[in-house]
Formats: structure tokens, C-alpha cells, sequence
């Protein structure tokens, strides 16, 4: 697998967990622009602060500032073996831009996965969610809790809520999915997309998404 795959679903459907999984089984790394956000906004800088803001009222943050992150970090790792992309693009805007930016690198179009689950299920899912504050590893108090109790399993890290999925926030960014998603759809129909069933259990989720991406699978023509 020498190519860029992309999650697309609304907050809770699943992507950060399922693409961290699938970079774990093809070696290669998983780049989710939320986490890179996150990270920049602890900075203690005017643009930190700006970020933050932006983050914890829900809205997307600007499409020129993701794009260029985004842009720098494939530059950086040339992706020859692949890159999962989680969270970008959330725009048309973005897509055209990744587009470009693969086009420039002479890599094929990505392959896209789009994770659906019904929005009553995504609510539940989000108020449930934790996160390990060391390590990111991600919880949810329902279907998937911490063999180690209130801690992480893997490192005993302090299990936190993110600022953004108090349920006011939540349904902001569900907004904001629902704005982006069908010209997003719509935009990759003609090209490498599939949708998977996001509200199987967790590992029938994973099955179906390594019949698509797993190893396996041919080389798509640039
Ligand atoms: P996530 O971790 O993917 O749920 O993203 C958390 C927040 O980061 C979103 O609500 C947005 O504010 C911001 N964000 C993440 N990815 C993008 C993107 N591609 N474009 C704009 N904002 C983004």
C-alpha cells in the first residue's frame, strides 16, 4: 500500500480509533489533523490562544491553516509507503487542495473510507469518550472501557473528556459534519470510495476496512 486512505465520518464514528489500528497493521503512520490542532493550541501563543477558541466552540478551523500543515507534514515524510489521513479533508476546499498537493508529490488519488453511523449512536458514543492524557489511546466508558479501570491500560495515563465533547459542543460539530459531508461524498463518487458500516462492533468495522486497504490489495494506477 503506497497511498494516501482518508477517514471520513462525523465526531464518534470511529476514525481515530480505526485509523490508528490500520496504520499499527500496514507500518505506517497516521496523521490526524484534531491531534496536530490540539497540540498547537496548548502553545502559549497569540495563535494558541486562537486555536483554542476555535476548537472549543466546535467550528473548523480555517482551511488554509490545515491545508498547510498537512502540505508540509507529506512533504516532509514523502509518503512512499502510505499515509492515513484522519480528519482531513472536512472541506471541499481541502480535498481540492490534497489533490494538489498528491498530484505535486506524483502520488495517485486516496483512497477514501467513509465510516457511517446514524447521529443518535454518535451522540452516545462522544459523551462516552475518553482519552489517555499520555499516550491518546481511546476509550469509551460504554463499549470499550479500560481493562485498568479510571486509568490507561498501557501506561496508567489520567483518562480525560475532551473540551470539545460536552454535548453543546458536540452538536456544533455535528453540524459542521453534516454541512461538509455530502459535497465531500459527492466529490470523491467518481473516485476510489467506500462506504463501510461504522455501527458494527469495533473489530467488524477493522475487518471490513482490511478487506479494502489490507496489504493486499493492488496498487492503484497515479
Ligand atoms: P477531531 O479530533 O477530528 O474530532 O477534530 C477536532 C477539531 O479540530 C474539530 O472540531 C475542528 O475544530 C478541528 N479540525 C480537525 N481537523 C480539521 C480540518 N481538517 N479542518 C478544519 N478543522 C479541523
Amino acid at each position: 500500500m503506497d497511498r494516501v486512505i482518508l477517514f471520513l465520518g462525523a465526531p464518534g464514528s470511529g476514525k481515530g480509533t480505526q485509523s490508528s489500528w490500520l496504520a499499527g497493521q500496514l507500518g505506517i503512520s497516521n496523521l490526524s489533523t484534531g491531534e496536530m490542532l490540539r497540540t498547537e493550541a496548548k502553545r502559549n501563543t497569540v495563535a494558541g490562544r486562537k486555536l483554542r477558541q476555535v476548537l472549543a466552540s466546535g467550528a473548523l478551523v480555517a482551511d488554509s491553516l490545515v491545508c498547510e500543515a498537512v502540505e508540509a507534514r507529506l512533504k516532509r515524510e514523502l509518503p512512499e509507503r502510505g499515509i492515513i489521513l484522519d480528519g482531513f479533508p472536512r472541506t471541499l476546499k481541502q480535498a481540492q487542495c490534497l489533490d494538489q498537493i498528491l498530484a505535486g508529490l506524483r502520488l495517485p488519488g486516496p483512497l477514501v473510507l467513509h465510516l457511517d453511523v446514524s447521529r443518535e449512536r454518535l451522540m452516545g458514543r462522544l459523551t462516552a469518550r475518553r482519552q489517555c492524557a499520555v499516550c491518546g489511546t481511546i476509550y469509551n466508558l460504554l463499549s470499550r472501557p479500560s481493562r485498568s479501570g479510571d486509568v490507561c491500560e498501557n501506561d496508567g495515563g489520567r483518562l480525560v473528556q475532551r473540551d470539545d465533547d460536552t454535548e453543546a459542543v458536540i452538536q456544533r460539530r455535528m453540524t459542521e459534519f453534516d454541512l461538509a459531508c455530502a459535497p465531500l461524498v459527492e466529490y470523491y463518487s467518481e473516485a476510489d470510495y467506500h462506504r463501510i458500516d461504522g455501527e458494527l462492533e469495533t473489530a467488524a468495522v477493522s475487518a471490513a476496512i482490511l478487506a479494502i486497504a489490507g496489504p493486499g490489495r493492488k496498487r492503484a494506477a497515479a
